[in-house]
């Protein structure tokens, strides 16, 4: 599914990407490291995949109906 953290752009939402937070002012330049991403800009939330794993039982459900058909 869409990663939450970053509504699928993989990038780190608190500092869009750029590993810094923003400005104070316009080419202030006075950012400091993004504490969220330690400064790679890459989202921690699914590690730039912009999707992160599908938790759902699908899987055993799946597994189960193969049993069924197997002892019927
Ligand atoms: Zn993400
Ligand atoms: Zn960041």
């Amino acid at each position: 599914m869409i990663c939450d953290g970053c509504s699928g752009s993989g990038a780190c939402d608190p500092c869009d990407g750029y590993g810094t937070t923003s400005d104070s002012y316009p080419n202030a330049q006075d950012g400091t490291e993004c504490e969220i991403c330690t400064g790679d800009g890459v989202c921690v939330d699914c590690g730039g995949n912009r999707e992160t794993p599908d938790t759902d039982t699908e899987q055993d459900e799946t597994s189960a109906a193969a049993q069924w058909k197997a002892s019927a």
